[in-house]
């Protein structure tokens, strides 16, 4: 057990820590704004081939769908949060709000999401890590604490953003999209901690989303901390008892 400590203070005594990956770890907002311009270009384009007439709707609606603000992201919004799959559907109800079936609706968000995915391929590189999240991360290894992440991107995804940032010999293990069922689903949480052969109650999960809060609460995480640092706007947390705002204030204690 290992006491872990935010700003110098106590939190919780643990065995492991689960992270959430974009916008905890992993800067991540200057890519999904990159995705999210392509997606409602390539939806644009799209509707205009097809209907003939360019609508500005389109535009507008998507960009509210994806949680655009002011230039920025919002960090508990769907492009933010939710998983592709999860950000496919909405696209399909914006073509459908524009008087497509649900059939067609779904035909052209896949047109969208795999051109956009194919012009992508080979050319993206992980976001960054998050300021002193690597000395942190190797910090809390240090001192016998499994780590892991829990994260909607792909099993892929995530082994490359770890590979690339040399930090992947940190981790015990993870789950992705790719794994049944996907977060916020507690069980998750619960399959997880199995994996790492840990209670959920001597585990602490840290997120910047509200769902990955009530889950990790539902799950019986012991020590649940939100992270805010990672957005242009600060993520609205109010489920979490802890709030961490830079990697620098989460340490373990030197006398456990
Ligand atoms: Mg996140």
């Amino acid at each position: 057990m290992a006491q872990l400590l935010l700003e110098g203070h106590p939190i919780g005594t643990i065995q492991g820590v689960l992270f959430d990956k974009d916008g905890t770890l992993s800067h991540s907002e200057p890519h999904l704004l990159d995705l999210a311009e392509r997606r409602i270009s390539a939806a644009v384009d799209l509707w205009s081939e097809i209907r003939g007439t360019p609508t500005k709707d389109l535009r507008q609606i998507l960009s509210r769908a994806f949680g655009l603000q002011d230039g920025a992201l919002n960090p508990g919004g769907t492009l933010a949060v939710a998983a592709r799959q999860d950000n496919l559907t909405s696209t399909a109800t914006v073509f459908c709000l524009l008087g497509c079936s649900w059939a067609e609706g779904l035909a052209l968000a896949e047109r969208c999401f795999n051109s956009v995915d194919q012009k992508l391929l080979g050319q993206l590189e992980p976001s960054p890590l998050l300021d002193h999240a690597a000395t942190m991360l190797r910090n809390l290894h240090a001192g016998g604490v499994q780590l892991a992440v829990i994260s909607n991107d792909t099993r892929l995804g995530i082994k490359n953003f770890l590979d690339h940032h040399a930090v992947s010999d940190l981790f015990n293990s993870s789950w992705s999209a790719d794994d049944t069922p996907r977060k916020p689903d507690p069980q998750a949480v619960h399959q997880l901690c199995r994996r790492l052969n840990l209670e959920p109650e001597h585990c602490a999960l840290v997120g910047d989303a509200e769902t990955d809060l009530t889950m990790a609460h539902q799950a019986g995480i012991g020590c649940v901390i939100g992270y805010q640092g990672g957005w242009t706007l600060p993520p609205v947390l109010p489920s979490a008892p802890h709030l961490l705002n830079s990697w620098r204030d989460l340490d373990l204690s030197a006398n456990p």
